[in-house]
């Protein structure tokens, strides 16, 4: 229930202060990109909604199917089309299956942080720097590996969480729905913040293909999705923008819902002016052309 003195205390102006993304070139002979991303939630996007279903072996499946399946079967797919992406992967996951997260890597894939649990970051939450922490220990621990690139589980943001981020050396971001291409995050100090690169809800496979028992959801057909996907890139090319794949290995990682990726990056890859790229490298583009503008400024 709303109150007048919560309603009183919403600031007024933008909640989001970074000012907007800058048009830089795409890498020739490129005039588009898609940030190629998956999330590897494994059993922990259902155990973040209650640490119950631990012991609720059918809602477990779910998630244990990325390793068993759903991750090998993706891997052999980006390694058909020689495509290389981006994995933000739960601590939880890398510590329960930790033979899926080196095969990750092993494919020559970017390892992105996803959080330790999965817990939906939210205001005043006590977990959310225990959530990176973590989640850093364990790819560290089992990978070798340092991420740049972090992704918000469930797709949730704090500015407590944005300046923590900062404060661990995280390079990119990508999360927030604002804008069709990377631009820079403003701290609420004023400090530059992470890289963004935004995401939309089209391009998540869980809403269009992931139904369980208690988040019941219609499943989309191939030709329903792939024509959404299809239309939302072309636009994307026509405006030198970019789209940003947010795909779950318990979701793309099922048949039918494999072929539809197929289909989908085939189509992308044969356009040719789309440059399908991981986070790191998005994000060394980004500064790259930041750093020039900067200097000219100078
Ligand atoms: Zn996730």
């Amino acid at each position: 229930m709303q109150d007048s003195n919560s309603l009183a205390s919403i600031p007024l102006r933008p909640a989001n202060m970074a000012p907007p993304a800058p048009h830089y070139p795409w890498p020739a002979p490129y005039t588009s990109a898609m940030f190629l991303s998956f999330d590897v939630d494994a059993e922990s996007a259902w155990t973040a909604k209650d640490a119950l279903n631990a012991e609720r072996l059918i809602t477990m499946s779910y998630g244990g199917y990325e390793a068993r399946v759903g991750t090998p079967k993706l891997l052999e797919l980006l390694d058909q089309l020689d495509l290389k992406a981006t994995f933000f992967i739960t601590g939880w996951a890398v510590d329960a299956h930790p033979a899926m997260a080196e095969s990750i890597l092993k494919a020559g894939h970017e390892i992105g942080h996803h959080g330790y649990h999965h817990l939906l970051p939210d205001p005043g939450d006590p977990f959310i720097e225990y959530e990176i922490e973590k989640g850093f220990e364990a790819i560290k621990r089992r990978l070798g590996v340092v991420p740049t690139g972090y992704r918000a589980p469930s797709g949730e943001f704090t500015e407590e969480l944005r300046q923590s981020l900062v404060r661990h050396g995280i390079t990119y971001t990508s999360s927030f729905r604002d804008d069709v291409r990377p631009y820079r995050h403003v701290l609420a100090t004023g400090q530059p913040g992470t890289i963004e690169i935004p995401v939309t809800a089209s391009y998540d496979d869980w809403m269009h293909g992931l139904s369980a028992r208690f988040s019941p959801r219609s499943i989309f057909p191939k030709e329903h999705v792939l024509s959404m996907w299809k239309d939302e890139l072309d636009e994307v090319r026509d405006w030198g923008a970019m789209v940003t794949t947010v795909l779950h290995p318990q979701c793309s990682g099922r048949p039918m819902r494999l072929r539809l990726l197929r289909d989908f990056l085939t189509y992308a890859k044969n356009c040719q002016d789309v440059w399908i790229a991981t986070g790191e490298q998005i994000a060394a583009h980004f500064q790259q052309h930041e750093a020039a503008e900067a200097a000219q400024k100078a």
